[in-house]
């Protein structure tokens, strides 16, 4: 396994480019890509990244060039990655809830296509009838994942064609002689019990004899990865096993397994990202001991809106004593990133990390209270690249139209 970067390195970047920053080791971004592979080495597996978990073109590009493919979920995400080189082959758009102008854009650069409404899957059928393959993502009614915000596949989710209205798709997609080349599933983020997968796995394979043109299955992503001390990971080999085993014993109209698609996007950046902040303002009350940090949920807002939990260390005084502290922002609203937290005695100044800032991190960020979006940096072969500017002042302007 590779090593995360060193408090050394960590510090020697804070004082070059300054913060709050955010860094992404490139190597293990492309360490992540290699276990799934390995793992999955034995099944016909391919994998999409999840690219809403962090969209810098550098990261998109190292991980075309790693080997992996993309999934966007947006149509400007479809242009960043064709922007980075992906040809349209490799790039997957799942949709959901768009106007079908959106998709009629993206059918024309020429992706792949999931469409995750009866009614743009009437439109679609309508418009290319058996012209241009297309998936159906479903919803399969199952609760999955770390928690409700971030589940996705059960019965009051948005998300998919509830699995129930099976009638309602077939009878357009005979309408229309629709070439579906694939069923979609993405049940939720941080699953940790692989079962889930295969509990969707066999639904699909309920309705799949449905669909004579299926290539393959698109199982979606949502892996679970280390954040707290004491988490377990998905684990990948064990999923490979149950995955393989559950395809093999449904081989479909050749006699083949169907191909399995997989969508990463946590699993694959999350442990890369490194956000570096540095601190304020030192404030001791009888109710907490509190450490502002040059941030705020502007820049990481997981903890606030997921209750996720970041680990931090402070990387300036790692021999001092432990005390306990509640680790706070400085924007004005409540912006707390750690209640409580056990950290190495901080002073005004200290460097502060929070790990596992890869995915949904500076993706998430805003320019709430007119604060600056932090720089990007990416540590590859050993050499740290600046990959984002800071925001400057007149970044607050750029769109706004002076007029009076
Ligand atoms: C967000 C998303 C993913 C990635 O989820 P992770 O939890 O980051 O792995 C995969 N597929 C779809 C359709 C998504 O919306």
């Amino acid at each position: 396994m590779i090593e995360p970067l060193s408090h050394e390195v960590l510090i020697q970047l804070a004082e070059q480019y300054g913060t709050p920053l955010y860094v992404y080791h490139a190597e293990k971004i492309k360490e992540q890509y290699n276990r799934l592979k390995t793992a999955f080495s034995k099944t016909d597996a391919v994998f999409f990244y999840a690219c809403k978990a962090l969209t810098n073109v550098n990261i998109l590009r190292y991980i075309k060039n790693a080997g992996a493919n993309v999934d966007c979920s947006s149509i400007n995400e479809v242009k960043l990655a064709l922007h980075a080189g992906f040809p349209p082959s490799r790039i997957l758009y799942t949709s959901n809830g768009i106007a079908f102008d959106e998709i009629e854009e993206a059918q024309g650069l020429g992706v792949i296509i999931n469409i995750d409404s009866l009614s743009n899957l009437e439109k679609f059928g309508k418009k290319f009838g058996h012209a241009y393959p297309v998936g159906i993502r479903l919803r399969p009614n199952i609760l999955a994942g770390g928690n409700i915000k971030i589940s996705t596949g059960h019965d009051k989710s948005k998300f998919g064609i509830p699995v129930d209205q099976i009638t309602r798709i077939l009878e357009l997609v005979r309408k229309y002689d629709m070439f579906i080349r694939d069923l979609h599933i993405h049940t939720g983020s941080e699953i940790q019990d692989v079962d889930v997968f295969i509990q969707g796995i066999d639904i699909l394979f309920r309705i799949t004899h449905h669909f004579p043109d299926l290539e393959f299955i698109d199982l979606g992503g949502g892996f679970k990865v280390v954040s707290k001390p004491g988490d377990k990971e998905t684990d990948i080999a064990l999923l490979a096993e149950k995955v393989g085993a559950a395809f093999a014993k449904h081989p479909y109209k050749n006699g083949k397994p169907l191909q399995i698609w997989f969508e990463p996007g946590k699993f694959m950046v999350s442990e890369a990202g490194f956000f570096l902040t540095r601190v304020n303002v030192m404030k001791e009350t009888t109710g907490a001991d509190f450490v502002s940090v040059d941030s705020g949920f502007n820049h990481l807002i997981r903890p606030m809106f997921y209750d996720a939990y970041h680990h931090i260390e402070n990387i300036s005084n790692p021999g001092g004593p432990v005390k306990n502290y509640s680790v706070v922002g400085n924007i004005c609203e409540t912006d707390t990133f750690a209640w409580d937290r056990p950290l190495n005695e901080v002073r005004e100044g200290d460097y502060l990390v929070f790990r596992n800032a890869g995915a949904y991190g500076f993706e998430m960020s805003s320019n709430f209270n007119s604060r600056l979006k932090p720089a990007e940096v990416m540590v590859i072969d050993g050499q740290s690249k600046l990959i984002r500017k800071r925001d400057v002042f007149q970044d607050l302007l750029r769109n706004q139209l002076e007029v009076i």
